[in-house]
């Protein structure tokens, strides 16, 4: 399992958490900025991240491994092989979220859910009901990132591999902007 200091330098040294002063998509300002896909573009990375995930599960007789596109395909696949088990994703049509390309959950079989970053844990949820509709067993929750730190609650065995509570502030109330020295940018703009 990785510690807290061994998790946040890999996703530091992947460029995924970056600190600075940060526009966020809902308009508020932040000092930290998570972008998950930049540490599963690392094959080797996210081998370490997956294991901390799939050793937490490996003694709960995980069938199927079971992540909602895009952020919990990758996560799932390599789940699924640390644990010799299929990996599938859901994805969202008509903004429903549904199993397509001929995947199946079978009744009884027992399944880990997993995504990239989970804030509020929609998405874990959408797929929990997925699981639940085909009569599957939802054995355990694996996040790479929990950002709600630690407040997300699905009812089962969750694991993540850093708990975290990024602060924001509305533009006006942002210490950064205050101290006037770092300019904000918006994350993954050509300037940033
Ligand atoms: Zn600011």
């Amino acid at each position: 399992m990785l510690n807290r200091e061994e998790a946040i330098k890999i996703f530091s040294d992947s460029g995924a958490l970056l600190e600075g002063h940060f526009l966020l998509t809902s308009g508020r300002h932040s000092n930290q900025y998570m972008q998950c896909a930049q540490v599963l573009k690392y094959p080797a990375y996210t081998e370490k991240l997956a294991r901390h995930l799939a050793e937490s599960f490996q003694n709960d007789e995980v069938e199927l491994v079971v992540g909602p596109a895009m952020g919990g395909i990758i996560v799932a696949y390599e789940v699924a092989r640390q644990l010799a088990v299929p990996g599938i994703f859901t994805e969202r049509q008509d903004s429903q979220m549904v199993l397509r390309r001929g995947f199946t959950i079978k009744p009884g079989q027992r399944v880990v859910v997993v995504e990239d970053v989970v804030t509020t844990g929609g998405s874990v949820r959408e797929v929990i009901d997925v699981v639940k509709a085909c009569e599957g067993i939802v054995v355990g929750v694996g996040v790479l990132v929990d950002r709600s730190g630690g407040k997300v609650d699905f009812g089962v065995k969750m694991t993540s591999v850093l708990t975290m509570n990024i602060e924001s502030w509305e533009s006006f109330g942002c210490p950064l902007c205050k101290e006037g020295k770092l300019p904000v940018i918006k994350p993954g703009s050509r300037t940033a």
